[in-house]
C-alpha cells in the first residue's frame, strides 16, 4: 500500500470490543493477569507497553517500512535509548549541524562513559570516510539538518557505516517518511521527534525509533525503555496517531508553501542566503532529489546586515509566531543563536522558519513587510 493509505489505515483496526472506528484510549496501568501471572490480553503493566502505544508503533513501523517501532515520552528520550545501546568508549559520528539537544546529551553525559563524538560535515563523504577509519560504532545522521538544512547521502553513508561493522541512525523528523524513507536506503534505525509534523498541532510531545531488524539492537532499546520508562503516554500516542491520520496530505502543503517562500526569500535584496534543498542552488539539492519525494517545509533564511538585521525582521513578523519547535500548522520563526545557549553555532544573521498550513500569499506578504 501506499503511504497515504497506510497512514490512514495502519493501527486503525476497529476496536475489537465495541467496534469503534476511533482508536479507545487506554489509560489503565495494570492489566488483569493469572494466578502465575500468566497474560491473557498481551499486556501486564502501561510501562512495559500498552494497547494505545501499540497503535502508534504500528502505525510507525508501516510508515517507514521496518519491521518494529518504539514510541517514547520525546524525541530526547529516544536518541538517548539508541545512544544508550552503545557500549562504553564507542566512537560514534554525529553531525556539524544537527538538533542541539543530540549536541548537548553528547557533551554533557555520553562523555562520562569514554563514548567519543566527533562532528562531521555529513555533506562531505570524504569527510565522513576520515573520520571513521580510527573504527567507529555508529554514525548518526541528520538530513536535511537543523538548522541549515544540509542533505547527506543516506545510501553512501549506510556504506561507509556498515564497511566498518557500525550502524547508521537518521533523524528523520524533517523529512518524515512521507518525503524519505531512510530504512529502504540501508540506514539500520530511523528517529523521529513525533512532537513536529507526526504529531502536527504543536500540542503533544513524543519521540519514536524504528528498526530495519527485529534484532539484538531492537532488544537492548526495548528493554532500556522498559526499565527507563520514557514511553509515549496513552493520551500522547493517541494524539500522535491521530496526527499521522493527515501527515501526507499536511505535508504536501508544507512543501507548497515552503517553496513559494524559498522562492519569494531567494529573490529579496536583503536576503544573503536561503537554505531550502529544493532550489536548484542548493548544495545537497541533486542528493535531495534523489532521496526525498519532496523538499519539506522547514527553511532558513540569512539576513543582509548581521545580527540586528535578522532579529529586526523577526520583530516585525506577524503572522510567523516568534516560537522554538516546528512541523504544526503554524507558521514559527526563529533566531536559532539567541536559543542556542552560551556558545551558539548557528550563524547570527540565521532565522530558521516552519512554514505552516496558511495561505502561502498570507505568507509571502507578512514576510514583505517584516523585510521592508
Ligand atoms: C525537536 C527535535 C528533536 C528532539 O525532540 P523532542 O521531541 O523535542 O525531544 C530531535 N531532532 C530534531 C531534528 C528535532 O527537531
Amino acid at each position: 500500500m501506499r503511504p497515504e493509505t497506510l497512514a490512514v489505515h495502519a493501527g486503525a483496526d476497529p476496536d475489537a470490543a465495541t467496534g469503534a472506528v476511533a482508536p479507545p484510549i487506554h489509560l489503565s496501568t495494570t492489566f488483569a493477569h493469572g494466578p502465575a501471572a500468566e497474560r491473557i490480553a498481551g499486556y501486564e503493566y502501561q510501562r512495559e507497553g500498552n494497547p494505545t502505544q501499540d497503535r502508534l508503533e504500528t502505525a510507525l513501523t508501516a510508515l517507514e517500512g521496518g519491521t518494529a517501532a518504539l514510541a517514547f515520552a520525546s524525541g530526547m528520550a529516544a536518541i538517548t535509548a539508541m545512544l544508550e545501546a552503545l557500549p562504553n568508549a564507542s566512537r560514534i559520528l554525529i553531525p556539524d549541524d544537527c538538533y542541539t539537544g543530540l549536541r548537548l546529551l553528547v557533551q554533557d553525559f555520553l562523555g562520562k562513559r569514554g563514548i567519543i563524538a566527533t562532528a562531521v560535515d555529513m555533506s562531505d563523504l570524504a569527510a565522513v570516510r576520515a573520520a571513521s577509519a580510527a573504527g567507529i560504532a555508529l554514525i548518526w545522521a541528520e538530513t536535511p539538518s537543523n538548522p541549515r538544512l544540509k542533505i547527506a547521502d543516506i545510501a553512501a553513508l549506510a556504506q561507509i557505516a556498515h564497511a566498518h561493522g557500525a550502524s547508521l541512525v537518521c533523524d528523520n523528523t524533517f523529512a518524515t517518511p512521507i518525503l524519505q524513507q531512510p530504512l529502504a536506503l540501508g540506514a539500520d534505525a530511523v528517529m523521529h521527534s513525533t512532537t513536529k509534523y507526526f504529531g502536527g498541532h504543536s500540542d503533544v510531545l513524543g519521540g519514536a525509533l524504528v528498526f530495519a531488524r527485529r534484532d539484538a539492537l531492537y532488544e537492548r532499546v526495548a528493554h532500556f525503555r522498559h526499565v527507563t520508562g520514557a514511553i509515549a503516554s496513552p493520551f500522547s500516542a493517541w494524539l500522535t496517531l491521530r496526527g499521522c491520520r493527515s501527515l501526507p496530505a499536511r505535508m504536501t502543503w508544507h512543501c507548497r508553501n515552503a517553496r513559494a517562500v524559498a522562492e519569494f526569500l531567494a529573490a529579496h535584496s536583503r536576503v544573503e542566503r536561503v537554505n531550502w534543498p529544493g532550489l536548484s542552488g542548493h548544495p545537497g539539492h541533486a542528493v535531495a532529489a534523489r532521496q526525498m519525494r519532496d523538499f519539506g517545509g522547514m527553511l532558513s533564511v540569512q539576513i543582509r546586515g548581521g545580527r540586528d538585521a535578522a532579529l529586526a525582521v523577526a520583530s516585525k513578523a506577524k503572522l510567523f509566531t516568534n516560537a522554538t519547535s516546528l512541523g504544526g500548522c503554524e507558521s514559527l520563526l526563529e533566531h536559532r543563536a539567541s536559543v542556542e545557549g552560551e556558545h551558539p553555532v548557528s550563524p547570527q544573521n540565521l532565522l530558521r522558519l516552519s512554514v505552516g498550513l496558511e495561505h502561502p500569499d498570507d505568507l509571502i506578504a507578512d514576510l514583505r513587510q517584516a523585510l521592508a
